[in-house]
């Protein structure tokens, strides 16, 4: 059988949600549905990551996209291990007491991104506040591991935000990443029930630094819709990003993973994240990826080759005026 960790030990992924009432999502409109996983390449790539022993968000979040992007042979790699120290309101991931770091993790997924000939690799983690310097460190030998097997694939990390500690911010840029994707989720008003341990200001800023140290990379940053955000408060978001110099957003439709979790207060229809694909144009990112199935790291190769081509497009546009 599939391992399927939507399915498996709810009350043991999320010991702190079983006090919240069941506050079920109700039947998903048509838009959201997608066919089951299955096929060739799929299963191809699911046996490289479980004969590494990697752990994929792809499967921890119970992605929707995990039957197309597998098929394609592009998973998002989770280092750090497969349990968080937080406990947002909107995400699969098993929370408690993570286990010891797995010092031979960088080489392995640089042995996966090198098997599966990847053009463009995605790795997130959990977040570590159990760790001295949050993990950066192991994200920093990540890159390099894949950098040293694959020198030609593009690099995008989805780290979380080191709670805002400078140094382990920098040592992560420092190891150059091609994309630094962080996400706000979000909007400020949300936090304190929705991501309780993350501060808006603090992933702003972490966001901004990037550019600062190194602005050459390209920054990114997604949010969920249908938490009970308004569309104005989306535009502030929006307009914050721009601020800090944020060069990509993707925005989805955040999907409910268990009736613990955060009720979906609304569905946004295609058309509505057509308006907010309008709206985040018209305020100057370099790219903006927003429907109910975008995800921060659907499509992400495809993505990246577009944005450079924004890149240059953009700046052959001030070198003619
Ligand atoms: S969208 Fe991202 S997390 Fe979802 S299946 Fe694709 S690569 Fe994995």
């Amino acid at each position: 059988m599939t391992y399927n960790p939507t399915l498996l030990d709810k009350a043991k992924r999320h010991p702190e949600k079983q006090k919240n009432p069941d506050r079920p999502a109700g039947r998903k409109p048509d838009w959201i549905r997608v066919p089951a996983p299955q096929g060739k390449t799929y299963k191809e790539t699911m046996d490289i990551v479980r004969g590494q022993k990697l752990t994929t968000v792809c499967e921890e979040a119970g992605c929707p996209n995990i039957g197309e992007c597998w098929q394609k042979k592009h998973a998002t790699f989770m280092i750090l291990g497969e349990v968080c120290t937080r406990a947002c309101a909107f995400c699969n991931v098993a929370t408690g007491k993570p286990d010891e770091v797995d010092k031979l993790e960088p080489l392995r997924v640089g042995v996966a991104v090198h098997q599966m000939g990847l053009k463009h690799v995605v790795v997130t983690s959990v977040d570590r506040d159990d760790l001295k310097d949050g993990g950066a460190d192991h994200f920093a030998k990540t890159i390099q591991a894949i950098r040293m097997k694959s020198p030609e694939t593009t690099i995008e990390i989805l780290p979380g935000d080191f709670r805002g500690k400078m140094e382990d911010i920098d040592h992560v840029i420092k190891a150059k990443p091609d994309v630094f994707n962080h996400n706000l989720e979000t909007v400020p008003r949300l936090y304190p029930s929705i991501r309780p341990g993350a501060r808006y200001f603090r992933s702003l800023r972490l966001l901004e630094r990037v550019k600062e140290i190194d602005p050459a990379i390209f920054t990114k940053s997604g949010m969920m819709v249908g938490l009970g955000e308004t569309r104005e408060e989306v535009g502030q978001v929006m307009d914050d990003m721009r601020a800090a110099g944020i060069d990509f957003i993707t925005i989805g439709q955040y999907l409910q993973p268990t009736p613990k979790h955060a009720p979906v207060e609304k569905w946004w229809t295609p058309e509505e994240f057509e308006g907010l694909t309008k709206m985040a144009k018209s305020k100057g990112f370099l790219m903006v990826s927003a429907s109910p199935l975008t995800r921060s790291s659907h499509h992400a190769g495809e993505d990246f080759e577009r944005l450079r081509a924004a890149r240059t497009a953009k700046a052959a546009t001030i070198a003619a005026e």
